[in-house]
């Protein structure tokens, strides 16, 4: 009760991002003006991507006083002049190197699941920033299906916690998994989305609005959210929670060096196997640059980081850096994400709003009469008129018909699910002969769905059509796709069924880490961004606390 009362009161010791925006610009703070190292140099901690991951990790251990440079494949962005309120030019936001795909169930990637830039994905994420359950930890014990984690759910709970006061995140008091309560109130609700919660209403699923990571009233300097639906497109106000403007401020004004359009090639080790720092290069330029740090942490994300592993070959690891057991690039996952348009006679106009609004866990867990292990969310979701279109084509429309589903578009609102789809050893990513503009070779990633996941999907996408139809609607178009990236360098309790430890570091490297999406063993189904900040911010308190051994000499002198 008293927590509803300090509502929004309650915010984040030990990070000011929201304090270092400026109230009239909108680009990072302290951008001009931030430390650099010279590559010569052997900084405490090299990091690999400025996404979810790795900018939490950089937060959190500069403010310990750890000298730290991030390197960054994409550019720095300033929201003022490169994010627009327009899908068809936020595409350089977008990670669209070439990447091939394969397998029975290929999965497109490019805008749906991987960015590019200062800030990483999360600079055009949807939003959501639900927490995994505590069953999803350990789904080979409760379940039978995928892995159980080293670590329970406990560890990452006060991470949570945190991160939720730092985002802020919005939302009603939370019944499912382990039940919680948000620092910030819920967002009021577009009309679009409560005919969709009616419809739930009427089949007896219980939906709450949020959690989503947008302010709700001011937060420091950070604005409001103006309501505009363009979160997928990169948010100008700074109203939507990403590492750009939640934690990349705070660490600049830490001492951390971003060193955006940087392109590591390879990760490099001394001949006792200890990493020594990240051979890199830069956007036009031939030159290959190297960088020293005493510790090294990549975080590119699912594809990029075991891209970045399989490409760091020695005598030591000939197979690729950590992969002698044959580990790395495994056990990568998606989200299944159908989702049901329904057509109401009144104008329902589902851009008036951020796409996620409300959700539901109702149906996460193993309930053994559906059939299947596991489950799914619900999720409310808004699609742009370009993206309405793509909805439309996949449902098997074309010319004139698709000329008419995009004049009623006003008419339509859309609901979608996130199905846990199960981890398997040959989704998988592997280097493909073709080589980029570096001279490395491109990411092949091969992905099939097993019987478990075709049910999950099947079912969920019935629960979609029911709600839909308990809330009137005249005409529906249900469309499979898929959503997110997880695993491929998980975590677990050895070399033999794992890339990483319980604290994240390589097997046989103790001062290699990987600190991004591809450490989870499992997904749940809810969306992963949160789940990936609170596990780098528990790296980063152990390895401050000295509780993780890197072997690094600068550790004795702090
Ligand atoms: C359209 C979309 C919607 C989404 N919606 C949601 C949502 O609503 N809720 C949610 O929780 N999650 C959502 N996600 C997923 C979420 O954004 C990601 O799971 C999360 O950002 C991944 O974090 P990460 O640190 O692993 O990688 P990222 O945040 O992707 O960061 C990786 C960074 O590493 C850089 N990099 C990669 N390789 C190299 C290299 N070799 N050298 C230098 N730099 C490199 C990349 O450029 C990138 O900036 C969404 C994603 C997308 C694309
Ligand atoms: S709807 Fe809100 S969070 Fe989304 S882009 Fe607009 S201001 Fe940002």
């Amino acid at each position: 009760m008293i927590g509803n009362f300090l509502k929004g009161a309650r915010g984040p010791k030990g990070n000011d991002s929201r304090y270092l925006l400026d109230v009239h610009r909108r680009d990072l703070p302290g951008k001009d003006t931030m430390r650099r190292y010279p590559e010569s140099d052997e900084v405490d901690l090299l990091i690999v991507g400025a996404g979810a991951g790795g900018s939490v990790l950089a937060q959190r251990l500069a403010r310990k006083g750890w000298r730290i440079v991030i390197l960054e494949a994409g550019p720095f962005w300033h929201p003022d002049e490169d994010w627009v309120s327009d899908e068809a030019g936020s595409h350089r936001l977008y990670w669209n190197q070439k990447r091939i795909i394969g397998g029975a169930d290929p999965i497109s990637l490019g805008k749906n699941n991987s960015g590019r830039g200062v800030g990483g994905s999360m600079v055009h994420y949807a939003g959501y920033t639900p927490r995994f359950h505590p069953s999803d930890f350990e789904t080979l014990t409760r379940d039978g299906v995928g892995a159980d984690w080293p670590i329970p759910y406990g560890e990452l709970k006060p991470h949570y916690e945190e991160l939720e006061r730092e985002l802020p995140v919005a939302g009603q008091n939370w019944p499912w998994g382990d039940p919680h309560s948000y620092p910030f109130s819920p967002h009021p609700v577009s009309g679009a989305a409560q005919v969709l919660w009616r419809g739930a209403i009427e089949m007896g699923i219980e939906m709450r609005a949020g959690p989503v990571g947008i302010v709700n009233g001011t937060f420091g300097n950070r604005p409001h959210c103006i309501y505009r639906g363009y979160c997928l497109q990169g948010c100008k106000v700074n109203a939507k929670a990403s590492p750009y403007v939640t934690h990349l401020p705070d660490a600049l004004a830490h001492g951390v060096e971003i060193r955006a359009d940087s392109m590591a090639v390879r990760v490099e080790l001394d001949d006792a196997g200890k990493a020594i720092g990240v051979t890199y290069v830069r956007e036009g330029e031939a030159l290959e640059r190297f960088q020293r740090a005493a510790v090294v942490a990549v975080c590119g994300y699912s594809i990029e980081t075991p891209r970045l592993l399989l490409n760091s070959t020695s005598p030591r690891f000939p197979n690729g850096l950590g992969n002698n057991q044959d580990q790395v690039g495994r056990y990568v996952m998606v989200q299944g994400a159908s989702q049901s348009a329904g057509r109401f006679p009144d104008e329902q106009r589902m851009y008036k709003a951020p796409p996620p609004e409300v959700s539901s866990e109702q149906f996460y867990e193993t309930d053994e009469d559906r059939g299947f292990a596991r489950g799914f969310s619900i999720q409310t979701i808004s699609p742009l008129p370009i993206g309405w279109a793509e909805h439309v084509i996949a449902a098997g429309h074309i010319g004139r018909a698709l000329r008419e589903y995009m004049r009623d578009y006003n008419h339509w609102t859309t609901i979608g699910v996130l199905n846990e789809l199960l981890p398997q050893p040959d989704n998988r990513v592997t280097l493909a002969e073709e080589k980029d503009a570096h001279g490395m070779p491109v990411a092949h990633f091969a992905h099939s769905r097993c019987e478990n996941d075709k049910a999950n999907m099947e079912y969920s996408k019935k629960i979609l059509a029911s709600i839909l139809q308990a809330a009137g609607a005249q005409d529906t178009l249900t469309i499979e796709r898929y959503a997110h990236l997880i695993g491929g360098a998980r975590m677990g309790t050895g070399p033999e069924n794992s890339v990483v430890d319980s604290d994240q570091r390589v097997w046989e490297v103790e001062n290699l880490l990987i600190a991004d999406g591809s450490v989870c063993p499992t997904q749940g189904s809810a969306n992963p961004a949160l789940t990936i900040m609170a596990l780098s911010s528990r790296v980063a308190s152990r390895l401050a606390a000295k509780r993780i051994s890197t072997g690094a000499s600068m550790e004795m002198a702090r």
